[in-house]
């Protein structure tokens, strides 16, 4: 048995009988893990209520050896970061847990991976604290770098197909923009405003940018499609971001 000190978020959480919880996080050394929380539940836990989802904190537990199905025992879980202000605000917090969940989905248990580690801490950052004007364009950008970082990256420099960079389509299926003779060929081709194209290589490339109402329809459309094909299946809280709820509404934090 290994012990392993890593930060980590917490993704989600499972109650477990009557006093315990089983974790799942997202860690900086080993990707995503599963550990049992002992007593988290408690009135007194060990873990002071810290063992939300959205907490960043340092996380230490013991890695059990040569039994890939056995859960690994959290020993002790430091807040780095509550993201409070993901909490009180109904719009950012569910951008948050949509990506917590479009991350979990992406990363295979125990492997570690830098580039969508980055990219989540700091989108929570940002969606925390950042302007409410840019919480979009945080999205997009996390969402494209969590894609790319699971190796999904759509072809967007250039015809999916043979590279032309004249491209006014996108194909889900041939991954990513095709040139008009591709797009003509494939079924699945769809037509995409100029604008949107334009913006989506930007948002990949990490650019900042303003994106108007009618842009940023046409990417979350493309992007909420994108993500359900490749992961097979609708994200339980995608439908926080197509079908908007009051804005600004103010709730307690979680117990
Ligand atoms: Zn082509």
């Amino acid at each position: 048995m290994a012990i392993i000190t890593t930060p980590a978020l917490v993704l989600r959480t499972i109650d477990y009988s009557e006093t315990s919880l089983i974790v799942w996080l997202y860690t900086q050394q080993q990707g995503r893990v599963h550990v049992i929380a002992k007593g988290a539940r408690r009135a007194r836990s060990p873990f002071e209520g810290a063992l939300e989802p959205l907490v960043l904190g340092e996380l230490v537990f013991y890695r059990k050896a040569n039994k890939p199905d056995a859960l690994d025992i959290a020993k002790e879980f430091d807040p780095i970061d509550l993201h409070r202000g993901l909490r009180q605000d109904l719009d950012r917090m569910h951008r948050g847990v949509y990506l917590t969940e479009l991350l979990g989905e992406l990363a295979e248990p125990d492997a570690p991976n830098e580039e969508a580690w980055t990219a989540i801490v700091a989108a929570l950052d940002a969606l925390a604290r950042g302007p409410a004007s840019e919480l979009e364009v945080v999205l997009f950008r996390a969402e494209l770098a969590l894609i790319a970082s699971a190796g999904l990256a759509p072809a967007l420099r250039g015809c999916a197909s043979c590279g032309r960079p004249d491209v006014g389509a996108f194909s889900i299926p041939a991954g990513g923009l095709l040139c008009e003779e591709h797009a003509r060929r494939d079924p699945a081709a769809r037509r995409i405003p100029v604008g949107a194209l334009k913006t989506l290589s930007a948002l990949a490339a990490g650019e900042r940018l303003r994106v108007g109402r009618e842009i940023a329809g046409a990417i979350r459309g493309l992007l909420d499609d994108f993500i359900t094909h490749h992961l097979g299946k609708r994200l339980r809280t995608q439908r926080y971001l197509t079908s908007r709820r009051p804005q600004r509404q103010r709730i307690g934090s979680p117990t």
